[in-house]
């Protein structure tokens, strides 16, 4: 399992602090963001993309990041050049990001390379609540025969590690110390 550390929080000199920790792998929400972090910081990290893509900074992610989590709409999937992960929403509320599970294999359909899926469960205080999300997004991608499943942070990590995570995504618990 990777642990993504989540630096949306963290500032362009703060990351220095990261770096000397031996964080590898760091996951950007905005593009802006991932483009000043990683002219300062290069290849001193792997840069994941784990934030709402907009079709229109596809491009930009394309060129600094290995990995994208979220890919969730048709037009950022048909313009992305690196690998990704399908963000599904499980819990049906349309205001957050993902794809509804009917939804999915349209996207797996257009030619992006898929590893696997990602989930943002919805927020609750015991992580014991995420796990039936966490299953039901593992049974997506073994039907589909996709290895990557990137569930769980601060919150339940724990709980997403349990449930087969290969990635989780964490912030808070990392900083707060
Ligand atoms: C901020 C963020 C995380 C990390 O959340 P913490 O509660 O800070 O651990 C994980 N995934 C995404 C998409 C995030 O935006």
């Amino acid at each position: 399992m990777t642990v993504v550390a989540a630096t949306k929080y963290v500032s362009v000199a703060e990351m220095a602090v990261l770096a000397e920790a031996g964080i590898e792998v760091v996951g950007e929400n905005r593009a802006q963001d991932l483009a000043e972090k990683h002219a300062a910081y290069g290849d001193t990290f792997r840069w994941h993309f784990i934030g709402h893509l907009q079709s229109r900074k596809a491009k930009l992610v394309s060129g600094l990041c290995e990995l994208v989590h979220s890919v969730d709409s048709e037009s950022a999937a048909r313009r992305l050049e690196i690998p990704a992960l399908v963000q599904v929403d499980l819990a049906g509320e349309q205001s957050k990001s993902g794809v509804a599970p009917a939804e999915l294999d349209r996207l797996l359909a257009l030619g992006l390379e898929v590893r696997g899926l990602s989930t943002m469960p919805p927020l609750a205080p015991d992580p014991e609540a995420s796990r039936p999300y966490f299953r039901r997004l593992r049974e997506l991608a073994r039907a589909r025969g996709l290895p990557e499943l990137s569930m769980g942070t601060s919150q339940d990590y724990r709980v997403g590690a349990e449930e087969g995570a290969t990635y989780v995504r964490v912030g808070s618990s990392l900083f707060r110390g």
